[in-house]
């Protein structure tokens, strides 16, 4: 970052807080906040993940939320806690099981962090649950939204993050227009999450932002017309018109082609592995599972199928068995013993 740039940027964090301190930008503060608690309160969803304080059990939710709409996360949430009910039973199961069980989800490296972060807990804390941000940033996979979220959602700390919800919703409340891109920066958003949050009810309070963001202020249809903050919020005067310009394709979201791409045959072949997990434990040749992944697949594509197990089995989501001829081969072939299964 430049000086110029820094020096801006920390002159906005500290106008930003300090802003509050005025009569009528707490007065702001004070609107905004006593209007999305009585929104909340009223709106709120009653999701299994807010009924406790458990931080295994809240960090399960929020690996799931990470890239999974909270509809779909419901579901597979419960059958994975009475699959694995405490944070010992995730530590000591094997990782294929746990990949199993994450079938549907999507993005199974987060079923591989997610069990590293419990055998890190278990083996290296003595169980002991960090209950501050910088120690869970430490963890696999737990960057600081997550972390934020754990501290926050089960030790009940008043502690600033943000989620793409989050986001939006402080942005439009207090910055103005979010589209087409954000004019304010992160810094200065984390900052006035800081500065408006109420002391005291830090967990009621980033839950209210992150259901008003899902379910009220949303990306592309806010509901402005029957908000509760039209008062208060910078963005209300020119939000709709502003998003009914925007390019259609920019407007709704749209679904991003992957197939065909790494992404897809990687979660192709895992999805393999799954279903033939139980009948070939010792896992399955190269080709066959070429096969499996790819309706034309043929031994030229051998080299290709070998590389992406390498990669999965470097992300914790294979097991690749390699019999070392005694000469150096090189990539290997159709005829090589490689054998693939879940970890
Ligand atoms: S008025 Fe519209 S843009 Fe502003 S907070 Fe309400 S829903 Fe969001």
């Amino acid at each position: 970052m430049t000086t110029t740039r820094a020096k801006r940027e920390n002159s906005v964090f500290a106008t930003c807080l300090s802003s509050l301190d005025s009569d009528s930008q707490r007065d702001l503060a004070n609107r905004v906040q006593t209007g999305l608690l009585a929104w909340f309160a009223t709106n709120r969803r009653d999701l299994p993940w807010r009924r406790t304080r458990d931080p295994y059990r809240i960090l399960v939710a929020e690996v799931m939320l990470q890239q999974t709409q909270v509809d779909r996360v419901v579901p597979y949430y419960d059958s994975f806690l009475d699959y694995f009910p405490t944070i010992s039973s995730l530590a000591s199961a094997p990782t294929g099981e746990v990949i199993k069980l994450w079938a549907g989800l999507g993005y199974n490296r987060r079923a591989v962090n997610l069990q590293r972060t419990a055998r890190f807990i278990i083996d290296e804390l003595d169980g002991v649950f960090p209950r501050d941000a910088a120690s869970l940033r430490r963890l696999p996979g737990i960057g600081p939204y997550t972390a934020g979220a754990i501290v926050c959602f089960a030790f009940e700390q008043d502690v600033a993050f943000l989620d793409t919800n989050m986001r939006r919703t402080l942005h439009r409340l207090f910055f103005g227009v979010d589209v087409p891109v954000l004019t304010a920066t992160e810094r200065e958003l984390v900052a006035m999450a800081a500065s408006i949050m109420p002391v005291g009810s830090g967990w009621e309070w980033n839950q209210a932002l992150i259901e008003f963001g899902a379910l009220q202020c949303t990306a592309r249809r806010p509901a402005c017309v029957i908000c509760p903050l039209q008062a208060e919020c910078k963005a209300f005067p020119e939000i709709q018109g502003v998003i009914a310009l925007l390019p259609i394709s920019s407007r709704r979201k749209v679904e991003t082609p992957f197939g065909g791409s790494n992404r897809y045959y990687r979660g192709r072949v895992v999805d393999a592995l799954r279903e033939m997990d139980s009948e070939h434990p010792t896992g399955i040749d190269l080709a066959s599972l070429g096969t499996r992944v790819r309706d034309d697949f043929g031994d030229e594509d051998i080299p290709w199928l070998y590389q992406l197990v390498q990669g999965l089995a470097r992300d914790g989501l294979a097991a690749v068995a390699e019999e070392k001829p005694a000469y150096d081969a090189g990539v290997p072939d159709s005829g090589r013993p490689i054998r693939v299964k879940l970890p």
